[in-house]
C-alpha cells in the first residue's frame, strides 16, 4: 500500500498538528481509515459536516451541478446562487437582508472588517481574549492566540481584546473611534465558553447607542449545532452582520456574510472569483434542505441532552466540568487533553482539543443515540 503520510510529510507545509491516520471515507457519523478501521467522528471536521459525512442529498446536488455548470462568473446572473440565496434567507434572522457569499470563514471575516470600516467610516475593532476568527491577516488580527499571531506582526492596525462575558471592560474599550464590535456566541477553539444572554444584550445596546456594529461569528455555533438554526436566536439580540462557513454547504467550502440593511456597500469595493460559485451553492440548498426536512436543530438538542444526562451520572475524576449546548460539548480536564485524544482515537473516536485542556466534541448532527453510548463509554473508562 501507498505510504499516504510519508507523501503528504514530503510535499505539503507542515502547519497542522497530525492525527496519524489516513482517512479514506466517511458516511453520516462515522469515518474509515485506509487500514480499514471504522471511527465514531465527533468531530465532524471542526463542525463542518453536521448533515452528516457524504450526506446523500448533498451528493446527488453536488453531482448534478456537476455535469451541468461547476463555474459561472460573479459578474453574471446565476440560477443556482439565486436559489441558494433564497433558501439561505428562508432560515437565517430576518433582520438580514443582503449577504456577500465567500469560500471560506476567514473570508467571510475579512468582508465583515471591509465593510465596517467602508460603512462607520471608523477604524478600531473590539474582540475577545480566547476569541477565533481565522488565519487570514484581518481575521488573524481579531484571533486572540498569541501562537496563531507571532511572527506575522504587524497585523491589521485597530484591534484591541476584552474578556469574554465581561461588559465593563468591553465598554471601555469601546471609543469614538470603533467601528465594530466581534463575538462568537459561544467560544469554539477558546474551549466552549458560553456566551451570557445578558451579557450580549448589553452588548448590543451599548453598539446601538455608541453607533458601533455588532458583527457576531457563528460560522461554529451556525446550522443547528447549538439547538437552534443559529445560535443567535438563544441571545434575543439581531446582529448588525454575521459571518457564517463551515456546515453552510454539507462540507463543500462556502462562507457567507449577511448583512442587515444599515450595511451599503458600492459596486467594485469588494469581490471573489469563487465566492457563492455553483457547486457551493447546490451543496448549500441540499444542505439547508437536508436540515429543515430533518429539523435538525431539535435533533442537536435532543442528542446534546441525552450525552450530558448519561455522562453526568458517572463520576468523572479527571474532568472539571463539562459544558453542553445542543451538540456542542466541551469536556474541561484536569489536566492536558492531548494524551486522552489520542487514547479516544485509538479506541476509534475522533474528538477534538480546543485549548490545552477541554475536549471538543461536535458530531455530524445525524449521529445514532448508540453511538453517543459508545463515545460516553469510552469517556468512562478513560476520565474516570
Ligand atoms: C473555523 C472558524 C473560523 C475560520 O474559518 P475558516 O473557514 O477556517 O477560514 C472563523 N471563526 C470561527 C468561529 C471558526 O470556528
Amino acid at each position: 500500500m501507498k505510504d499516504y503520510k510519508a507523501i503528504t510529510q514530503k510535499y505539503e507545509i507542515d502547519v497542522y498538528p497530525r492525527r496519524d491516520i489516513v482517512l479514506v471515507k466517511g458516511k453520516g457519523a462515522h469515518l474509515w481509515d485506509d487500514q480499514g478501521n471504522e471511527y465514531i467522528d465527533m468531530a465532524a471536521g471542526i463542525s463542518v459536516a453536521n448533515v452528516g459525512h457524504s450526506n446523500d442529498k448533498v451528493v446527488e446536488a453536488i453531482s448534478k451541478q456537476a455535469a451541468t455548470l461547476i463555474t459561472c462568473p460573479n459578474t453574471f446572473y446565476s440560477d443556482t446562487k439565486a436559489n441558494f440565496l433564497e433558501k439561505l434567507f428562508s432560515v437565517v434572522p430576518k433582520n438580514f437582508t443582503k449577504a456577500f457569499l465567500t469560500n471560506s470563514g476567514a473570508e467571510a471575516v475579512e468582508a465583515a472588517f471591509k465593510f465596517a470600516r467602508l460603512n462607520t467610516k471608523k477604524t478600531k475593532f473590539v474582540a475577545a481574549m480566547k476569541g477565533f476568527h481565522g488565519r487570514t491577516m484581518g481575521a488573524l488580527s481579531a484571533t486572540y492566540k498569541k501562537e496563531y499571531r507571532e511572527g506575522f506582526e504587524p497585523l491589521v492596525p485597530g484591534f484591541c481584546f476584552v474578556p469574554f462575558n465581561n461588559f465593563e471592560k468591553l465598554a471601555e474599550a469601546v471609543d469614538n473611534d470603533t467601528a465594530a464590535v466581534i463575538l462568537e456566541p459561544i467560544q469554539g477553539e477558546g474551549g466552549i465558553n458560553i456566551g451570557q444572554k445578558e451579557y450580549f444584550q448589553k452588548v448590543r445596546q451599548l453598539c446601538s447607542e455608541k453607533n458601533v456594529l455588532l458583527i457576531i461569528d457563528e460560522i461554529q455555533t451556525g446550522f443547528c449545532r447549538t439547538g437552534k438554526m443559529f445560535a443567535i436566536e438563544s441571545l434575543g439580540i439581531e446582529a448588525d452582520m454575521m459571518t457564517l462557513a463551515k456546515s453552510i454547504a454539507g462540507g463543500f467550502p462556502m462562507g457567507a456574510l449577511l448583512c442587515s440593511d444599515k450595511i451599503q456597500v458600492e459596486k467594485g469595493k469588494h469581490g471573489s472569483t469563487f465566492g457563492g460559485n455553483p457547486l457551493a451553492c447546490a451543496a448549500g440548498i441540499a444542505a439547508i434542505d437536508f436540515m429543515v426536512e430533518n429539523k435538525l436543530w431539535e435533533q442537536a438538542e435532543a442528542k446534546g441532552k441525552y450525552f450530558k444526562e448519561k455522562l453526568e451520572k458517572h463520576t468523572l475524576s479527571k474532568v472539571r466540568e463539562i459544558r453542553v449546548v445542543g451538540l456542542m460539548i466541551g469536556i474541561e480536564l484536569k489536566d492536558k487533553s492531548q494524551p486522552v485524544l489520542v487514547d479516544l482515537l485509538s479506541k476509534g473516536i475522533v474528538a477534538l482539543p480546543a485549548g490545552t485542556t477541554v475536549l471538543r466534541m461536535l458530531p455530524p448532527l445525524v449521529i445514532s443515540y448508540e453511538d453517543l453510548d459508545t463515545v460516553v463509554d469510552k469517556l468512562v473508562e478513560l476520565l474516570s
